[in-house]
């Protein structure tokens, strides 16, 4: 640890000791200021105590007296306090036994009751000769602290007597320690009480104003629910124990007496909405979190109705809902602190103080265990001790949410892992370092074909174990970068999409040794448990390198590694690496987009016909057109490069357009020569659809041919499909119309999903030959296309196979129904004038 870390470290501990010093001597002082109470025995003074209990509650002063029972001596511990309404009449005999005059305080440590009356003699010969002082609730014009301390003082002159007659009624809770103090001892019993409460009040107001503050910058209800349950435990307390004659004027309190159970039912209210908010359960309810939030309005019904109840019928109500209540609250805590402990356990602990001083109180006024001082106060200290951990129970909640903000910003939703934002800060931070690093891409090959056979939560299941099977392999090797590490271990990969993963690899030596990714090959090929179903997996690798002195951006090393992976999918071998001498620079690419534009204006480009096949009958059933072009300085350029520029510099429009000009062209001449049903399938971009012109473009053509226009299909990969889709929908619908077919081009490729098809007016699926060509071979892809037939077949859609390159492969398809082939086996794109003389020879077979 660093100096600044241990001096740190100092000052907290000094500060922990200082404040453990200070709690520790105000619990020394508040510890039991009670026990200073006049017991018998003492010097001094002789006390003697008797009782009667009314339960008619009609006796005057006089027929207590008279009926003589109270004369009796006997403890005021033996009072059978009671719940029911009865009177309760003590009497005290106070005798001083010195000379010297002195001065005691009888205290009635209940300021609930409501009627306390002391008949006062100082002649025991005549009893019934007083002084009448009239104490408790309904008693009028009291000081504040006759209110919070009921309590009656007696001056006793040396060696003389006295005694009072004390009459008790009450509505509510009865029970009334009684003890007689010294004066002065009394006056340190107010004292040491008016600490306790001043901490009380100043620790439930700071808290809230604390709370007020966060409310106002975080705008979390949460907060208001704490102010909430702090006022309102602050009214209920301030009732019961009585500090709120100090702080608030008289009609307040009694109309907060007079409706304690409201009060009471509030604080319950805001504990319930406070522990329902804390866990955001409002957010995803299981039924027991349903049954607490339904709960709380029935609360707030039962505050509103006991406001107009008596007490003796409202209080019973109330312990019976809270019956109900606390099964339901255990297990909701329950199940939460199992889902949420990490963060949650300063909540968790601050029910341990409310529990216990919650459950002190009514053993005490239930005689279970004796009073005493801070007995009396523990809930008062098990609420400061709440408050204050709820505080930091709020504190660690806000500290959980920013963590897992982070943590939702840089992971997948469904899976959980690593995303590429996480992967793009390390990029950066490694960018910003001047290191070295190449980005590795691994697809799982085929996985998008997968995916309409399983469901999205085994979709998810799937690519969290093949994240696993890889990042297995990754851990273990030094090569690859760490990008996150949690308490779930190392994670050296991220989910791009499904399917598609990337890891970073910090030694150039690494990005180039087949090796670990032969071993990565090998551990997927142990394949896959989904449900029922078994797959064996394999995977391309792109790789793309950045080096420091590199002047391209940061974000074209992705770019590069998906160029790369493309590539791999396209040669179908397992790694690829981009190479940026092969890849047409930006400057290059303009000039071959100009040359491309050039071309297509002096009729250079050529329109190549390939056959497609009917299974059933052998036929020629159409011919798909695939562009070609020759450039003078570099030669035959692949269509995929050149359509890929002319999508990226704006050209391809115009190129579809002379396609599909061309392909009518065509059209008509083979209806001319006697193929009037033969079909013309046309490529088209994913650009053209967004191009607004492009309807009109299209009608302008295919007005100027006499051609029937069942014969033109439009061929959309399946990869720009996904972009957007209401825009996408209006536009082949208008097609439709029109009566050009549609088909799905590539599937397999892409990450269309069998709802999404089923949406798109398409009437005809190619699958993609990537699945075609080593059907012979991989079983994998044999299921693959059957499921795709299968599909096909229930959407009824006209199924395409592009190629075909043996007769043993033409023979699987035909097994299975496959409507129509395409491939190097019947014929290679060759063009047009060819085309029209291997029709005559087809036909001649
Ligand atoms: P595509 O639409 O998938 O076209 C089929 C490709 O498969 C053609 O490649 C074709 O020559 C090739 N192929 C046909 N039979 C076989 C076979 O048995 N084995 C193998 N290995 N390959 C076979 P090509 O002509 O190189 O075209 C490549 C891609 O360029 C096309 O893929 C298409 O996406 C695009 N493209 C070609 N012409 C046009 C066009 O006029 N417009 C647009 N937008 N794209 C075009
Ligand atoms: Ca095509
Ligand atoms: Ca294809």
């Amino acid at each position: 640890m660093s100096t600044r870390g241990k001096f740190k470290r100092f000052v907290a501990y000094s500060l922990l000791t200082l404040l453990a010093i200070l709690v520790y001597q105000y619990l020394v002082v508040i510890a039991d200021p009670t026990q200073f109470a006049i017991k018998d025995g003492d010097p001094g003074i002789h006390i003697e105590r008797g009782f009667f209990v009314d339960t008619s509650q009609q006796l005057s002063h006089q027929q207590v007296l008279e009926n003589g029972e109270i004369l009796h001596s006997r403890s005021f511990d033996d009072i059978p306090w009671g719940f029911e309404q009865q009177t309760y009449w003590l009497r005290l005999k106070l005798h001083n036994s010195t000379s010297q005059p002195t001065r005691v305080v009888v205290h009635f440590a209940n300021p609930m009751l409501e009627q306390i009356s002391i008949y006062h003699s100082d002649n025991p010969e005549y009893p019934l000769a007083v002084d009448i002082t009239e104490l408790g609730w309904q008693a009028e014009s009291l000081m504040a602290k006759q209110r919070a301390f009921p309590s009656y003082e007696v001056l006793l002159a040396g060696h003389s007597q006295q005694q009072l007659v004390v009459r008790i009624a009450t509505e509510g809770i009865a029970k009334t320690p009684i003890a007689i103090y010294w004066f002065d001892d009394f006056a340190n019993l107010m004292q040491v009480t008016f600490l306790i409460w001043g901490s009380f009040v100043g620790i439930l107001v700071v808290m809230s104003l604390y709370n007020l503050v966060l409310y106002s910058g975080l705008k979390d209800s949460i907060y208001l629910v704490y102010i909430g349950y702090s006022l309102s435990i602050l009214a209920m307390l301030g009732v019961v124990i009585g500090f709120g004659h100090y702080i608030w004027p008289e009609a307040i309190i009694r109309s907060l007496r007079m409706n304690i159970v409201s009060v009471n039912l509030s604080v319950v209210i805001f504990t319930l909405s406070f522990a329902l908010l804390f866990f955001n359960s409002l957010k995803r309810p299981s039924r027991i979190i349903r049954l607490c939030i339904s709960y709380v309005p029935f609360l707030i019904l039962l505050a509103i109705v006991s406001l107009f109840l008596p007490e003796y019928i409202a209080a019973p109500i109330f312990f019976l809902s809270m019956v109900v209540l606390y099964p339901l609250i255990i297990i909701f805590l329950y199940q939460q602190f199992r889902l949420n402990h990490k963060w949650a356990r300063y909540y968790l602990v601050s029910w341990v103080p409310i529990i216990i001083g919650g459950a002190l109180q009514p053993m005490v006024l239930t005689g279970v265990i004796k009073g005493s001082f801070l007995m009396n106060h523990s809930l008062m200290i098990g609420v400061m001790c709440e408050v204050v951990l709820m505080a930091m129970a709020l504190a660690s909640r806000m500290q959980y949410k920013k963590e897992r903000a982070l943590f939702n910003a840089t992971h997948d939703y469904g899976t959980r892992l690593p995303n590429t934002t996480l992967l793009e800060n390390r990029i950066a931070e490694l960018v910003s370092e001047q290191q070295e690093f190449s980005v590795c891409l691994i697809e799982v090959a085929d996985f998008p074909s997968l995916q309409p056979y399983i469901s999205s939560t085994e979709t998810d299941d799937l690519i969290v174990m093949i994240s696993r099977a890889i990042n297995l392999e990754l851990v273990s090797h030094q090569g690859f970068f760490e990008l996150e590490k949690t308490s779930q271990g190392i994670h050296k990969l991220v989910k791009v999409r499904d399917g598609l993963f990337a890891a970073l690899i910090v030694s150039q030596q690494s990005a180039q040794q087949d090796e670990d990714y032969r071993r990565i090959q090998a551990a997927l090929s142990q394949g896959a448990q989904v449900s029922e179903l078994y797959i064996a997996l394999s995977a391309y690798f792109g790789i793309s390198s950045y080096s420091a002195h590199d002047d391209e951006k940061k974000l074209d090393v992705m770019k590069q590694a998906q160029q790369a992976l493309d590539q791999a999918k396209r040669e179908i071998t397992a790694i690829a690496r981009y190479q940026s001498n092969h890849a047409y620079s930006l400057a290059q690419r303009l000039s071959l987009a100009a040359n491309l534009q050039q071309a297509l204006r002096d009729n250079k480009l050529q329109l190549y016909h390939q056959p497609q096949i009917d299974l059933q009958t052998g036929l020629v059933d159409g011919s798909e057109v695939l562009l070609r072009w020759h450039h003078d300085e570099f030669g035959n350029i692949p269509p995929d490069e050149f359509i890929s520029i002319a999508e990226d510099t704006g050209i391809v429009n115009e190129l579809t357009l002379w396609v599909i000009e061309r392909a009518c062209q065509h059209l008509e001449i083979l209806r001319q020569q006697g193929y009037e049903d033969h079909n013309v399938s046309v490529n088209i971009s994913g650009k053209d659809i967004a191009e607004p012109g492009f309807l009109h473009n299209v009608r302008g053509i295919l007005a100027r041919y006499k051609i029937s226009l069942n014969n033109l299909t439009f061929e959309l990969t399946e990869s720009v499909t996904v972009s957007d889709f209401h825009l996408l929908k209006q536009t082949l619908d208008e097609l439709t119309r029109m009566g050009i077919n549609i088909a799905i081009d590539d599937y397999g490729t892409g990450y269309s999903s069998l709802f999404y098809i089923s949406q798109l007016p398409f009437t005809e699926l190619k699958i993609d030959k990537s699945f075609v060509v080593d059907l012979d071979v991989s079983e994998r892809h044999r299921t693959i296309v059957k499921t795709t037939i299968e599909m096909a077949k229930s959407l009824d859609l006209r199924l395409v196979a592009e190629g075909i390159e043996s007769a043993s492969i033409e023979a699987l398809l035909r097994e299975q129904d496959c409507h129509i082939a395409q491939g190097y086996y019947y014929q290679r794109p060759i063009p047009f004038s060819q085309y029209l003389t291997w029709l005559k020879t087809w036909r001649q077979d």
